[in-house]
């Protein structure tokens, strides 16, 4: 059997001229938990061109969904772009990755700290009810450059608090931080510093990070990865893996050249 699935792009949306997100057929028997990657591409001269994305979509639904930058010489993104209703992609059987609540040990508080694409695989979390049954509270954090690369803003705000199911769940249980770097807007600053500064814990009114209580995800640059695990290392938190659950664990959004 074939290590990829073909499917079919159903919808494209283009937040702005770097970022989008696609929906595609999903084949029944793909498998995989709310926070995993996978291998997506295309077929170029008949060779599989391929990168590592997560997974929007949640493990319950018909379809599948990616949100993706636009890297103007990148090999995949530069053709990934142009892609249309009806289009073929291929996807990678075997989706995997540390972002699993599984991974976490017990905790009261949930926080998912992510920048840019690094949202991706919170947004499966955050529309999985056993996160909710997990935690009491979810702190989704997104820091973006520019106001309009908040990608799902709108989503988590009006649409996910409204849902039928999850609705109320989210309404008591998460709280969602946007947050730029390059433009006025309500939050400003980089993730780090908001919560070194405690700020950001301010501005949502909650008590700070607590090592025996607040379990952590992180999916951002290698370099926010490395500073916000330097702070809470330093804070006394333990990375967590795929064997040996922990008080945080974390994805890379993508990989430095
Ligand atoms: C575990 C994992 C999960 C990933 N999930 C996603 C995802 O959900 N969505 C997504 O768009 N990408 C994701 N990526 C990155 C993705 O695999 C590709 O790098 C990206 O699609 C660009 O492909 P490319 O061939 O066009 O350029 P590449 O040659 O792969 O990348 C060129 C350069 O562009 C920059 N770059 C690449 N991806 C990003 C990004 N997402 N944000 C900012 N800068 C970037 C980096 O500097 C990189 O060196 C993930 C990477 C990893 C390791």
């Amino acid at each position: 059997m074939s290590a990829f699935n073909e499917e079919t792009v159903l919808s494209v949306h283009h937040w702005t001229d770097k970022l989008f997100t696609f929906k595609t057929t999903r084949d029944k028997s793909l498998r995989f938990s709310n926070g995993h990657f996978t291998m997506i591409g295309l077929r170029v001269n008949d060779k599989p061109l391929l990168r590592a994305y997560s997974i929007v979509s949640a493990n319950y639904e018909e379809h599948l969904e990616f949100l993706s930058i636009k890297v103007p010489d990148g090999p995949l993104t530069s053709r990934l772009q142009h892609m249309k209703v009806g289009d073929k992609i291929i996807v990678g059987r075997k989706p995997t990755g540390t972002l699993l609540i599984d991974y976490l040990l017990p905790g009261k508080r949930l926080f998912l700290l992510s920048t840019g694409t690094g949202l991706a695989p919170f947004m499966s979390i955050v529309h999985d009810p056993a996160t909710y049954e997990k935690f009491e509270q979810i702190i989704l954090v997104h820091g973006v450059r520019q106001k309009d690369e908040l990608a799902y803003h709108d989503l988590l705000v009006e649409h996910l608090p409204a849902h039928e199911i999850l609705g109320e769940l989210v309404t008591s249980q998460l709280r969602y931080y946007p947050t730029v770097t390059r433009e006025a807007y309500k939050n400003m600053g980089r993730v780090t510093d908001l919560m070194e500064t405690g700020k950001m814990f301010e501005d949502l009114g909650i008590p700070s990070l607590k090592s025996e209580e607040d379990r952590v995800m992180i999916c951002g640059s290698p370099g926010m990865l490395r500073d916000l695990k330097h702070m809470l290392e330093g804070r006394g938190f333990v990375e967590g893996n795929t064997t040996r659950p922990g008080d945080f664990v974390i994805e890379r959004a993508f990989a430095e050249q």
